[in-house]
């Protein structure tokens, strides 16, 4: 379902590749002791090997090459167990050692690939090209003073991973379901919250065009692109815009380029720099990584369910379709919740209440589910009240709304209000024989061949119980006494 281009030669194809910037979740930088807390004051989270002091030398942080490895495994990646940590020479004033730490040649992880889920059902695989380590500069404050510019270097040496994938992803669409299933996947293994607000997590994005079955077209990379929205929409304006100048008999500059989200377009930033423009060279302050494959082994074991298994065993194991399962697989903790509701119960049943009930009213409130007012044995509790017919599925929309409101137990709810289900022939019988009394000319009607009145008298007699008669008893004695 790749996104084309009608443009007035025909076709165009949308072809995307990306790099993602994911801060590693880890309490301190990559080469340093300093906290990595997010909000801190400015300037209150610096070791001198983050102000560049003279002399100061960087240790590695282990926890962030495991962090590395583990993400590497999540993504179905080769993890290389001889790494190199390079120089990356630029001056910038966030920058005070004037080049970043980063890999270049040997990175920490190699090729691998993730499943994406587009919105018609279908799944498709995107390589990964490789993924780094390397450290965050620090952060510019243009705004705090008229005149002046200051620096933040809370961020500078955090750990980053840039995850850099193959150009497989085709239009805005895929590209969405890339970076939510990447989020996804990193929420998951807890190396990266996946918070594109705080800028834990951003994307530059290579956009280029091209006919069908033509060659890889010149690309250009829109940078920092900081949530899913804006991605989509940065791609559909830039990849319209190439279009239009080579169909105007232009050609694409290769060029970094900025989105503006109040223009809601691209626009240059700077002519594209290539590798050599950095001087990459080894970082002579520090070894070649190197560990054992056993440590991987180890670290492998620990992993947990990641959201591709967990579809696959919803679909199978509780028979859910691809829809219902990638909506509970998104979080883990939703997931979990299904779980303990669907526990030894009508699965379907339990997505559905799940899905269009509890997660509907939810997004209604602006709650997430770590705040759902029905805990998962509520919520199952409610489902058994309907499969031993205490009550109809439609008292349980009601007996819901009031779990939600008071956060009480469903049975208590249904004992309160005098909610159980009339299933006692004899009570219904007396209501049916009313209702038939009452209405003659609908009686008459029905029984010279007007069928669809039936359902008025399922619904008159339903009226009269409250909701409460049991509908399969009412629709037995109507049909016999209509008969
Ligand atoms: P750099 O690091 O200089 O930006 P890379 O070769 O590492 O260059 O590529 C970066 C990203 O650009 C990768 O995600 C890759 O898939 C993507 N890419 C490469 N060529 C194209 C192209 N013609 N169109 C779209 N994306 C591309
Ligand atoms: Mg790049």
């Amino acid at each position: 379902m790749a996104q084309l281009i009608q443009g007035n030669t025909g076709e165009w194809e949308i072809v995307i590749g990306m790099e993602v910037h994911a801060q590693v979740t880890v309490q301190s930088k990559l080469f340093s002791g300093a906290s990595t807390e997010f909000g801190a004051s400015p300037n209150s989270q610096v070791s001198l090997v983050d102000a560049a002091m003279p002399g100061m030398l960087p240790v590695l942080n282990e926890k962030c090459v495991e962090q590395a490895v583990r993400t590497g495994l999540g993504l179905n990646a080769k993890i290389n167990t001889y790494s190199v940590f390079e120089r990356k020479n630029y001056f910038y004033p966030d920058l005070p050692q004037g080049y970043q730490i980063s890999q270049f040649l040997h990175p920490i992880v190699g090729t691998g690939e993730i499943e994406i889920d587009l919105p018609d059902g279908s799944v498709k695989t995107i390589g990964i090209t490789r993924l780094h380590l390397e450290q965050d500069a620090g952060k510019s404050l243009h705004d705090q003073h008229p005149s002046k510019s200051f620096v933040d270097l809370n961020r500078s040496g955090c750990a980053l991973m840039e995850i850099v994938s193959e150009p497989d992803i085709r239009g805005a669409e895929e590209a969405a379901a890339y970076l939510s299933k990447l989020r996804m996947i990193l929420q998951y293994l807890g190396t990266c919250n996946g918070n594109m607000e705080e800028g834990s997590m951003r994307a530059d994005v290579n956009v280029s065009v091209r006919k069908p079955g033509d060659e890889l077209g010149t690309r250009c990379e829109i940078k920092n692109v900081n949530s899913v929205k804006a991605v989509q929409m940065a791609i559909d304006y830039e990849s319209r815009r190439q279009v239009e100048i080579i169909e105007d008999g232009g050609s694409i500059k290769q060029e970094t380029r900025l989105w503006d989200p109040n223009k809601g377009e691209t626009r240059s930033m700077r002519s594209k720099e290539e590798a050599h423009d950095y001087r990459y060279f080894p970082d002579p302050d520090l070894l070649p990584l190197e560990f054992e494959q056993s440590w991987v082994d180890e670290i492998k074991q620990t992993l947990p369910e990641l959201p591709d298994e967990k579809k696959h065993r919803f679909m199978q194991s509780y028979g859910l379709g691809t829809y219902d399962a990638s909506v509970l697989i998104a979080a883990r903790a939703r997931a979990d919740y299904f779980e303990s509701v669907a526990n030894d119960r009508d699965a379907k049943m339990a997505a559905n209440w799940v899905i269009n009930e509890l997660l509907g009213v939810l997004n209604k409130n602006g709650k997430e589910l770590e705040d759902s007012p029905i805990s998962a044995e509520q919520l199952g509790g409610l489902i058994d009240l309907i499969a031993d017919d205490t009550i109809s599925g439609k008292i349980a929309k009601d007996v819901f709304a009031d779990m939600f409101e008071t956060g009480k137990d469903p049975a208590a709810i249904v004992e309160e209000k005098g909610l159980k289900q009339v299933t006692d022939t004899g009570a219904i019988e007396a209501i049916v024989d009313e209702v038939i009394a009452e209405n003659p000319d609908n009686v008459e009607q029905y029984r010279s061949g007007k069928d669809k009145l039936f359902g008025f008298f399922v619904g008159q007699v339903m009226k009269k119980s409250q909701g409460k008669a049991n509908p399969a008893v009412v629709n037995d004695l109507l049909k016999k006494k209509l008969s």
